[in-house]
């Protein structure tokens, strides 16, 4: 027994697997060549953040696109800065948006899915030590009994040196301990961690390629850092590579704050002898603030949580559709070749993704989440907006829910394949659209009515009355619309736009003037849907009492 194997026996006695009878359990997954196996990896600290749903969608298309595995991994190894229920909030809001999860504590009540877990870090606390031990017996891990005050002593030797601080070379003062030593100490019941005797220099440099930002060069580790806490608990860095591994990880994708720590993961990777997954770091979003680009804030900005998109009733198809356009740029110019298939059909390509700052556009958003919402079907728009109300807006909800005939007609009004109707960005733009449908939030006194600027109220009053006395609920389009026109030519207004447009002072306006009072009448608005469907869809008796009421 050499004194390593001694040492590691004397730390760890109960450990008493090896590596590979762990691995053993962890057996290649069956799939197809060129299948990449992803995974997000949040820390459960708080709300999931709209860069964390970009980073989840981009893993869950890398993996599915290429018929391979998507899971999520709860990452809780740091209990201080744990927020007690965000692990379930970062998993429903997967589930809400959209992003299939094949394995991970996705079931009910946290149950996990999947064969390679379990899938929280915090219940795998004796695998990590299996390798622990293996490291202590290779000579490339060891205890360290430093308190924070030796090491704060030793920061300032550094300082006064004129040297980099931190614990590496010979200033990690307790790389050589003797067994005997480290006994002493273990009797003493000192508590201690256990660190990387790292063989790196730092006037070496790492290279690698990443699948983003392509060929990176940093400095390599010299660090003698933390793999396991005085607590048991491992640090991240240590538990990832380990999960990674056995988990069968092929490609990491995740925030480019995590670049600085690829030199710690390369070497970790070597040492471990495991086969290292490719890395993508993904540019921060960046939001606009007046002029300027800036990073979103977790506590200032509202709309860093995915949950504000959520609560402003954006459809998860929109946030997809809009993730994808900011993913590759040459997404849209697909979607418009392909305005029906499923954004599933577009492969999406790290070594096209911005390298740098991506800016996260609201008002692009609003406009693809239009065209998405122009794509839905009445039945879908009325299920999306009464899901959102019912958490969202009681009110609507209750109308929604006792007007479901109506309101799915409402919703059918103009949607149209060719040129469908794009009044719609978010469900909480719905109750407004649609106020005026509804007799209790339909105002007109209030709001005033506004009319075209050629017609006088007295004269739009006239108009609406002599429409109403040849009004036949029953009539087809092209019988109704010669109503509206014979209206017009009695009150003096063109029949026809072109008539009106070669002899404007002729007339005192143009049938589009007359069908806008009518308009108005109805609605108080001078933009609506079309205004035939829309008076098929009010109804004969509330276009008739509307009408009257404003005739008077
Ligand atoms: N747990 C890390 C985080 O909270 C994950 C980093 C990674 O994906 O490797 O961001």
């Amino acid at each position: 027994m050499t004194n390593r194997t001694e040492l590691a026996d004397l730390l760890f006695p109960e450990v008493n697997v090896s590596p590979g009878q762990i691995e053993a359990r962890y057996p290649p997954r069956a799939l197809g060549p060129g299948a990449c196996v992803t995974r997000f990896a949040p820390s459960p600290t708080g709300l999931m953040t709209i860069g964390g749903l970009y980073a989840a969608m981009i893993s869950e298309r890398m993996a599915h696109q290429s018929g391979g595995v998507f899971y999520v991994r709860i990452e809780d190894t740091d209990k201080k800065r744990e927020v007690e229920g965000s692990a379930a909030e970062l998993l429903e809001s997967l589930k809400r948006f959209g992003i299939a999860v094949d394995e991970g504590p996705v079931g009910a009540g946290g149950t996990e899915a999947g064969s390679y877990g379990p899938y929280r870090q915090s219940d795998r606390a004796e695998l990590y030590r299996v390798w622990i031990k293996r490291l202590i017996a290779e000579d490339l891990a060891y205890p360290c009994f430093c308190t924070e005050d030796d090491l704060q002593a030793i920061r300032d030797r550094q300082q006064a040196a004129g040297q980099a601080t931190g614990y590496y070379g010979e200033w990690a003062v307790h790389r050589g301990m003797t067994v005997e030593q480290v006994r002493d100490r273990l009797n003493d019941g000192s508590p201690f961690v256990i660190r990387l005797k790292s063989p790196g220099s730092g006037d070496n440099r790492v290279r690698y390629t990443d699948l983003i930002k392509g060929d990176i060069e940093l400095p390599e580790n010299d660090q003698d850092i933390v793999l396991l806490k005085a607590d048991g608990i491992p640090t991240y860095h240590f538990a990832h590579a380990i999960d990674d591994h056995l988990m069968g990880t092929t490609h990491v994708f995740r925030g480019d704050e995590w670049l600085s720590s690829v030199p710690i993961h390369l070497q970790l990777f070597e040492l471990l002898g495991f086969r290292r997954p490719e890395y993508g770091h993904l540019a921060t979003l960046m939001k606009m603030d007046g002029a300027s680009k800036r990073k979103f804030s977790k506590r200032k900005d509202r709309d860093a949580s995915a949950q504000y998109y959520r609560s402003e009733g954006y459809p998860s198809e929109a946030v997809r559709e809009y993730f994808m356009t900011l993913i590759n740029s040459d997404y849209e110019e697909w979607r418009l070749a392909n305005p029906t298939e499923p954004l599933t059909a577009f492969r999406i390509r790290p070594d096209k993704m911005n390298v740098s700052g991506a800016l996260f556009d609201m008002n692009k958003l609003i406009d693809v989440s239009k065209d998405v919402v122009a794509r839905f079907g009445a039945e879908q728009v009325y299920r999306q907006t009464t899901e959102w109300a019912e958490a969202y807006d009681p009110e609507l909800f209750r109308w929604l829910r006792g007007n479901e005939r109506y309101a799915v007609d409402i919703f059918a009004i103009g949607r149209t394949p060719d040129k469908p109707r794009k009044d719609i960005a978010k469900w909480s733009d719905v109750k407004q659209t649609i106020a005026f449908f509804n007799d209790d939030w339909f105002d007109p006194a209030a709001d005033g009515v506004p009319l075209p600027s050629a017609v006088s109220i007295g004269t739009a009053k006239r108009l609406v009355r002599s429409f109403l006395d040849t009004y036949e609920f029953a009539d087809e389009r092209d019988v109704w619309f010669d109503k509206v026109k014979r209206v017009a030519e009695a009150h003096g207004f063109a029949k026809e736009t072109k008539q009106f447009k070669k002899n404007p002072e002729s007339y005192a306006g143009h049938v589009g003037d007359v069908a806008a009072v009518i308009r108005a009448a109805l609605t108080g608005r001078l933009q609506t849907p079309d205004l035939f469907d829309m008076m098929r869809v009010m109804g004969e008796n509330r276009v008739r009492s509307r009408l009257e009421a404003f005739a008077g």
